[in-house]
């Protein structure tokens, strides 16, 4: 009875008196077509070269990128919504038989729905009600589009308008001119989380990563025998990569153990360097890993790379966002960026950057694990934290994955800045350039090395 009454209302009064139904309102519209049209600047992805993409999977027709690898690559799984795996040198009909029911318990997450505009607008495709038909057919379309990367490109620059994406390219983070591809609309961080854990050649390789430091030591001649050496070797590396352009500097630590960094000593931390694990405590393990993170933040200074750090899900007993605060707080100078908007820590991650000016805040992902909360969210960092602090970015592997990030995230901030404008906490103006600041200006501010890549010469829309 009450909803037919606002309904009614609405349809008298125009947009004011229906804004519980944002999306129906004009000033929704106008600030949706603005935001649509930035040339965003994603602060954080993984693509990898097409030959590199992960799950590529054997069918009859060769091997290649199909439906599954698309599903596999998505934040289904992180959602803890299994899929069918691809039955080896199979057809599609025998995997989609199957695989065709996975879905059924998804259907109100967000991992799931960020993935229906990718379907809907690349494809045509309504997801939610496909056909076998469809999805067979929707699968070859996708294989199809994989075979060069043509396809990849016109997806990602023009139908999502990504101008530029930050890259990191985690799985082999000390090649800095290879591995991460190189378009003309990709840049690429330098991802330092393997620094903190080989504190003996056993450990080089803990976390899923290719590259070895001690190999690329050996490969350039360089000796690493104490602490000191190693310290040397860090300092080698950051020279590397900022040769090589990177724009930032990120770290994905929360994937292995806490973030509470405790102020150490370089003497403390050698108890462990060279050592095999089993050989020492873990305390010991832990004060080396918390000795070179601080040391980090120092490099960060010295070589000017904003610290990209996940924060939040992950090894969720030991990601949360405040963790952070006594390193943030004895490092002024280090330029810190919150991802993951601390899912699910939104609201500290807010306190946090409002109490320190060299704290900013990335929503990578966030919208993708969950879109009311990332709402809420937008919401209240725009209500605490000036509106320059803070960035978006997808946290995605692929094409389809990179466009669903993108279009979320611009309905997202759409929707929050429309609500607002309706309540009357913001003028319409600064609505479009709130927009224009999160899914753009922001990134070129935090990483100015990231203007000289811009490559459209376009001015951005002035509404
Ligand atoms: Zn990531």
């Amino acid at each position: 009875m009450v909803l037919v009454g606002l309904i009614i209302t609405g349809q008298v009064f125009g947009d004011e008196a229906k804004w519980f139904d944002v999306k129906g309102t004009q000033t929704y519209a106008r600030i949706k077509t603005g935001i649509d049209a930035v040339p965003a600047i994603s602060t954080h992805e993984h693509l990898r070269p097409l030959h590199m993409m992960t799950n590529r999977i054997e069918t009859p027709q060769g091997e290649g990128v199909g439906l599954y690898t698309v599903l596999l690559n998505s934040y289904l799984q992180t959602g803890l919504h299994r899929i069918t795996p691809w039955p080896p040198g199979r057809c599609f009909d025998a995997w989609w038989l199957e695989a065709q029911h996975d879905f059924a318990d998804a259907q109100a997450s967000s991992v799931y729905r960020y993935l229906l505009p990718a379907f809907r607008d690349i494809y045509g495709v309504n997801f939610e009600t496909i056909t076998f038909e469809q999805a067979r057919n929707l699968h070859h379309r996708i294989f199809r589009n994989y075979q060069d990367d043509a396809w990849l490109k016109t997806t990602i620059t023009v139908r999502a308008n990504i101008e530029l994406l930050v890259n990191d390219p985690s799985w082999s983070p000390l090649q800095f001119d290879t591995q991460s591809p190189s378009y003309k609309f990709v840049a690429r961080v330098f991802n330092v989380t393997k620094l903190m854990q080989a504190s003996h050649p056993s450990r080089a390789h803990f976390g899923g990563t290719s590259d070895d430091i001690y190999v690329w030591a050996r490969e350039r001649g360089i000796k690493v025998e104490t602490i000191d050496d190693y310290l040397e070797l860090i300092d080698r590396c950051f020279e590397e990569a900022v040769d090589a352009g990177v724009v930032g500097m990120k770290s994905a630590h929360a994937w292995c153990r806490s973030i509470r960094y405790d102020r150490t000593t370089k003497e403390a931390a050698a108890r462990a360097f060279g050592k095999p694990p089993q050989d020492v405590a873990s305390e010991q393990i832990k004060a080396f890993e918390d000795y070179i993170f601080w040391h980090l933040c120092r490099m960060s200074v010295k070589y000017d790379l904003p610290f990209q750090i996940h924060t939040g899900h992950a090894h969720i007993d030991g990601s949360h966002p405040m963790n952070l605060v006594n390193v943030i707080k004895a490092n002024p100078d280090t330029k810190f960026i919150l991802f993951h908007g601390g899912f699910p820590w939104v609201s500290e991650v807010g306190a946090i950057a409002v109490c320190f000016e060299n704290v900013w805040i990335d929503s990578c992902w966030l919208p993708i694990l969950s879109y009311s909360m990332a709402k809420r969210a937008f919401r209240e960092w725009l209500e605490i934290v000036p509106s320059d602090r803070i960035m978006w970015g997808g946290d995605e592997f692929d094409a389809e994955g990179i466009y669903g990030g993108a279009a979320v995230t611009r309905q997202c901030v759409a929707e929050v800045l429309a609500e607002m404008v309706l309540e009357q906490a913001l003028r319409e103006e600064d609505a479009h350039r709130i927009g224009r600041q999160i899914m753009r200006e922001n990134a070129l501010k935090m990483f100015p090395n990231l203007s000289d890549k811009l490559w459209r010469g376009v001015a951005l829309p002035k509404k």
